[in-house]
């Protein structure tokens, strides 16, 4: 069946373990006020085959072999059908698949999707409703189910933090992301917070449309260290 991906990156080092290939999926139900890929909001973009992707992606085999590809976006769980069928060619050359997904999506495609997937790379963006409806549209309780459904199929689990002052930079929220996750620290290989960047300001002005985040600072180490201090703590 047909996708609709944003973009393909051939090679990357920064969505999940070793090189890999990224497939950006087309069309997102969030709308995050810090996005950096307002491109993968709609789903507009190219239409592909699975296979035809899978033959573009082997093309860089011997790059990707001990890494693996990416399903991002946007959110990939929205065309989950599509992207259960690129695993399965993926796997025929057992290639890793990791899954770049915010958990605000659910349909019969989700779970396959998860037992297809190697490596989930969880964005738990907010750990207050408020803020996460205030600030991404979607809701932390449709996201929180993950975890718990990764560490059940014994996936890898990655999750990850964008990190905005003032709004989710204190140890506090890092407190509450390290209570929130504990039943399931034992899946969790990595808890990476992200710092909030203004790179994608020339996106948005290309696009014509105004970035909610323009005038707030960007991340300093200090805070990202302050809040690492928090998680790493033993108990
Ligand atoms: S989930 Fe990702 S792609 Fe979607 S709006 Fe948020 S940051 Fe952007």
């Amino acid at each position: 069946m047909k996708g609709v991906i944003s973009s393909f990156q051939s090679l990357g080092t920064v969505d999940g373990p070793g090189v890999r290939s990224v497939v950006f999926a087309a069309g997102c139900p969030l709308r995050c006020a810090y996005c950096h890929n307002p491109e993968t909001w709609e789903k507009k973009g190219e239409e592909w085959e699975a296979a035809a992707l899978a033959e573009k992606i082997f093309r860089f085999y011997p790059y990707i072999k001990n890494g693996g590809v990416t399903f991002s976006g946007g959110e990939p769980l929205m065309q989950g059908e599509f992207f259960c069928e690129l695993a399965g060619i993926l796997k025929e050359k057992n290639l890793s698949v990791a899954l770049d997904t915010s958990g605000n999506w659910r349909d019969d495609f989700t779970l396959p999707l998860l037992d297809a997937s190697d490596i989930i790379l969880l964005d738990i963006k907010f750990t207050s409703e408020e803020y996460y409806a205030r600030t991404t549209r979607g809701s932390m309780k449709k996201a929180l189910p993950f975890p718990a459904l990764s560490a059940a199929k014994k996936k890898r689990v990655w999750i990850r933090q964008v990190v905005l002052e003032i709004v989710n930079d204190g140890e506090e929220n890092a407190e509450k992301l390290k209570r929130l996750l504990a039943p399931f620290s034992g899946a969790i290989e990595k808890l990476e917070l992200l710092p909030f960047r203004k790179i994608c300001q020339s996106k948005y002005d290309r696009m014509n449309i105004v970035f909610p985040c323009k005038d707030l600072a960007e991340t300093s180490q200090i805070t990202l260290d302050r809040m690492n201090a928090v998680l790493q703590a033993k108990d």
